[in-house]
């Protein structure tokens, strides 16, 4: 069967099923007042317990936990304490005289419902926590005792309908090989979770795997999304070969770490990480990154009731810039809108997102918010090598108008005598067809470019990134998309600017050669990536990556490019 591959690598192991406790209705009605204020006592007792519950897997010292994996359990704790959830549940006890297992199930049901039909997927999927929450509370409620933290023996791939954020970080993960879930999306917290650990996952494989039974043979490749149940020997075979031929190569890699990254003939390229937080960006330089090439400042963002102050943004560019070794730091200001939507600023419905109102446009349109921003990379700027890009610029007017608001966030902080890099240095991002044609132009008004390859190719090939009905025809080797990357590259050279990709692209071992060859010497992309492109970069010469790169611009297809890419690839 297949799902959604969410966390690459390929497991094989015995399945270890977490089936859910039926919650079923009991239907019960209270009938007189003390059962009704026993009802609710106990409810609330409950809710003290789950609470508590967290509270004490968070203070477990064995539990090694992440900032998102702290950050999971404090949602869990406040969905647990949620008002409103309260009053629903105290409600329904005294007014129809329900149960508080019952009354709680409704409400959990109705609000889960409604998370899942938000069309926005991060927002859908946080209907897993809200059922996490309930599940918790309930557990009290039916005197079930606390869960005990399993420890599996051997090495195992659990199967289940969908895997509680509690339940993911108090395994015994040293002898999970993989997850398989009937639920889930790319962003659920197994996906999360999963790839923070590098343990390959499979979500949304729908009701069939649910039949796996505990013992069976699971084969799961998290890249792929492929899934088998009791595979025949030979297909079992082709996996254990693919596994292991994978795992020695992460290994080889893993030494390539302090290997500095030049070429064969003495070309040395720049290798840099895509991160949203501390976590990435250490695991980043753990793998020989030397920067950060972009960091995406819109989780900051997410999950809260308002815009982050500018003393909360200041913090946190504070800390990236603390821990980042001194190494340069592309701080991207806001690319809310579009896919991104913040719960607390209303934009209203629009037909086609992706060209609306988002990023710098919302920015420019509402200098306040912007400012706030700018002003706390600022002030952070005395800490690290921080440097500023704005995202989807599509003329000239937009950066001036940019540069503008920076200067008067730089005027304000003089005049609050606050210390900042007066010279801090201002890119954009080069993911608009208007933008990579003009090139020359912009590259007159800024001190650098990132190539984001992810827009740049939905925009030029007019097909959206997100619908996966038309995925066939994001095709980021069309010519098309091509020749503007070549064209953003040879203009920022020609203007002494340097030109960076941050992009998925840039993390794509197959466009490695060619990128080289049309000159970039600035690659950004997620975590894992690195040591792989890495090999490609050392293991070739600069003049191979120009051949490689005047071939390609002779072809007039993406199918024959790729089989050529895949032939000269070493
Ligand atoms: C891009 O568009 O290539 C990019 C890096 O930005 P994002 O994926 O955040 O839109
Ligand atoms: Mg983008």
């Amino acid at each position: 069967m297949k799902g959604i591959g969410v966390s690459p690598g390929i497991s094989i192991g015995r399945a270890f099923v977490i089936s859910k406790a039926a919650t079923t209705f009991s239907g019960v009605q209270l009938t007189t007042n003390e059962d009704i204020a026993a009802g609710i006592s106990k409810f609330e007792a409950a809710v003290v317990s789950a609470s508590a519950e967290i509270e004490a897997i968070k203070m477990d010292l064995n539990l090694t936990l992440s900032a998102d994996e702290l950050n999971i359990l404090e949602i869990q704790v406040e969905l647990i304490n949620d008002p409103q959830i309260k009053d629903d549940v105290v409600e329904k006890i005294e007014t129809d005289k329900k149960t508080p297992g019952d009354a709680l199930l409704e409400v959990i049901a109705n609000l889960v419902t409604v998370f899942e039909e938000m069309d926005d997927e991060y927002m859908s999927a946080r209907s897993a926590d809200i059922r996490d929450a309930g599940a918790r509370i309930l557990k009290y409620l039916q005197n079930i005792p606390p869960p005990v933290i399993p420890t599996f023996n051997g090495d195992v791939i659990i199967i289940a309908d969908d895997i509680s954020p509690s339940e993911t970080m108090t395994m015994d993960l040293q002898h999970v090989r993989g997850f398989a879930t009937r639920a889930g999306s790319k962003t659920s917290h197994t996906a999360i979770i999963a790839k923070a650990k590098g343990i390959p996952a499979v979500v949304a494989c729908g009701d069939d795997v649910m039949m796996a039974v505990e013992g069976d043979l699971i084969v799961l490749d998290g890249a792929t999304g492929f899934i088998h149940i009791n595979p025949d020997e030979s297909a079992l075979n082709d996996y254990k070969l693919k596994r292991d031929a994978l795992a020695s190569e992460t290994e080889k890699l893993k030494g390539l770490k302090d290997v500095p990254s030049i070429t064969t003939d003495g070309v040395s390229v720049h290798l840099e990480v895509n991160i949203s937080g501390i976590d990435d960006m250490l695991l980043g330089f753990e793998n020989g990154g030397e920067g950060v090439g972009l960091l995406r400042t819109e989780l900051l963002f997410m999950n809260r009731d308002s815009f982050p102050t500018e003393d909360e943004q200041f913090e946190f560019y504070k800390s990236i810039a603390l821990q980042s070794k001194n190494n340069p730091v592309i701080v991207r200001t806001i690319d809310i809108g579009g896919d991104k939507q913040l719960s607390y600023f209303n934009i209203d419905a629009e037909l086609n997102p992706f060209l609306g109102y988002r990023a710098i446009r919302i920015c420019l349109d509402r200098p306040e918010i912007f400012i706030t921003q700018l002003k706390a990379i600022l002030r952070a700027s005395v800490f690290g090598k921080l440097k500023i890009m704005f995202p989807m610029i599509a003329n000239v007017q937009e950066i001036r108008a940019a540069k503008k608001l920076l200067e008067q966030a730089k005027y304000e902080l003089t005049i609050q005598n606050i210390s900042f890099n007066a010279n801090i240095k201002v890119g954009i991002m080069i993911e608009i067809p208007s933008a990579a044609v003009t090139a020359d132009i912009l590259a007159k008004e800024v001190d650098f470019f990132s190539i984001g390859t992810n827009d740049l190719c939905q925009y030029t090939l007019a097909v959206d990134r997100m619908n996966e009905k038309i995925s066939h025809l994001y095709d980021t080797y069309n010519p098309g998309v091509l020749r503007l990357i070549g064209n953003v590259i040879e203009q920022g050279a020609k203007n002494n600017i340097p030109v960076g990709m941050c992009g998925e692209v840039a993390g794509d071992p197959l466009a490695t050669l060619l990128l080289l060859g049309m000159g970039l010497k600035e690659f950004s992309m997620g975590p894992a990536a690195i040591p792989v492109i890495k090999k490609i970069i050392i293991s070739n010469s600069e003049t191979k990556a120009k051949q490689v790169f005047s071939t390609v611009m002779q072809m007039d297809n993406s199918t024959d490019i790729l089989a050529y890419l895949r032939q000269v690839t070493t």
